[in-house]
């Protein structure tokens, strides 16, 4: 006796003003998109009155859960004293040295709107810097939606090309060719081919693009060796090397790229260090980040946004990271670990193979029996995604959780034994 008649009305009057009825496609889902009336730590009510618990927490964003009470009482505050103004904030300043101390990496920072302001910024600076036009990024790896960065983000198995030299494949109709030509696509955890692909464009590759843990390769740490070759030959070939660590960030303290022994010339970052509100950012080497500084005779990287640093953002992003201090990073990563181990245990009994990757507190489901190491071996064949799309939905709608659809989990410090009790049984159930 589930009911969703009010979500599937409203769905109807979306549909009638906004393209497809969403905004963003994520939460486009079958049989139709759900609407929030209310959340709250880890439990979310849609407008039906269903309550289910949250493990996507607006992908990845939501460090600390739903409306989190000293982030509320924080913004509240702020929005007393206006929420944006043509002018600086003090809140900006203090949030700039708290992600400033944090890595040792961040000489200099600046703040955006979205990850994919971020990553789009950040290649631009690149570029700026070395005055070269090509990029190199893995294939499989999501960085958002501008042009260059979102090329052979998805890719079917007829498009793909040589593994030797992958396709750059553009995800949007009508994608200029020059921008194909102008990004360097590698298979992720390949010395030899990656290398060689590196070599024959060097003189023009402004940055590497990295995503330490890229959730669409497969979300598996990249391989240190690997990570080390780039890094490496990066140093000798003057190219930068550029993290994305938009969903990273939160697997140490101080991102992903404290896992390794290399230093990225400059990351880019959002999701959690907004706080729940709208976020980028852009940190690292100072001298490569003067490309933005307008006190400069020249400005190679004239750079401004409406919204960027705006004050709620930033307090709720202050408020946030500083709530996200060592203990509650250790805290919630050994609640993921806790969570992998119960997991894998649930699905052997019902005897299904699973590999769970991952790493701090994110993980995705692999139902193989062997790790993938790239996007071509993580690659769902459509039979299979039917069946992980059927389970997803299995697990939506009868069993009250939300998981993201490449069956990952991004925990929130809210979430406790009961909710990680909850998942492993009601995946045991999924596949009894
Ligand atoms: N990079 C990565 C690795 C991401 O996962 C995302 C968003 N899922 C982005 C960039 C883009 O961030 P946003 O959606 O805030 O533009």
């Amino acid at each position: 006796n589930v009911n969703y008649k009010s979500s599937l009305k409203l769905y109807k009057r979306a549909k009638k003003v906004i393209t497809g009825g969403v905004s963003r496609n994520t939460i486009f889902r079958r049989p139709h998109p759900f609407y929030v009336a209310q959340a709250k730590g880890s439990y979310v009510t849609d407008i039906d009155g269903n309550t289910r618990i949250d493990f996507a927490n607006n992908m990845a964003s939501l460090i600390h859960g739903h409306s989190h009470p000293v982030i509320v009482d924080a913004v509240t505050e702020q929005m007393q004293n206006g929420t944006a103004y043509t002018l600086g904030s003090e809140v900006e300043v203090e949030f700039g040295e708290l992600l400033v101390e944090r890595n040792k990496e961040f000489e200099k920072i600046r703040f955006v709107n979205s990850g994919t302001e971020a990553v789009m910024s950040m290649i631009k600076a690149a570029r700026a810097y070395t005055g070269r036009p090509k990029i190199a990024k893995a294939e499989g790896a999501y960085h958002g939606t501008y042009d260059f960065a979102e090329i052979s983000q998805i890719a079917e198995p007829q498009n793909w090309g040589d593994i030797n030299k992958p396709n750059s494949v553009p995800v949007t109709y009508g994608t200029p060719d020059s921008v194909k030509k102008d990004v360097i696509v590698f298979p992720y955890n390949d010395i030899e081919r990656t290398i060689n692909l590196l070599e024959a464009n060097k003189n023009e590759l402004a940055c590497v693009l990295i995503d330490p843990v890229s959730h669409r390769v497969g979300m598996y740490p990249i391989e240190e060796k690997f990570l080390l070759a780039i890094y490496n030959w990066t140093r000798k070939n003057k190219v930068l090397l550029v993290f994305d660590e938009v969903v990273t960030y939160r697997v140490t303290y101080s991102g992903a790229q404290h896992l390794y022994p290399v230093k990225p010339d400059m990351t880019a970052l959002g999701k959690i260090i907004g706080g729940g509100f709208p976020v980028g950012a852009i940190a690292g080497a100072a001298k490569i980040m003067s490309v933005f500084d307008p006190s400069r005779k020249v400005i190679k990287q004239p750079h401004s946004g409406t919204f960027s640093a705006n004050p709620v953002t930033m307090i709720a992003g202050k408020t946030a990271m500083q709530l996200y201090n060592r203990q509650a990073v250790d805290k919630i990563n050994k609640m993921a670990a806790i969570a992998k181990k119960q997991i894998q245990e649930a699905i052997q009994l019902a005897g299904v193979p699973v590999v769970i990757t991952g790493a701090g507190s994110m993980f995705r489901l692999h139902f193989r029996h062997k790790q993938p190491r790239n996007y071509r071996e993580t690659y769902q064949a459509p039979e299979e995604r039917k069946v992980i799309v059927d389970l997803l939905d299995y697990l939506f709608l009868h069993e009250n959780l939300i998981l993201i659809n490449t069956f990952a989990c991004m925990f929130a410090t809210t979430i406790t034994q009961v909710e990680v009790d909850r998942l492993s049984q009601s995946l045991y159930n999924g596949f009894k």
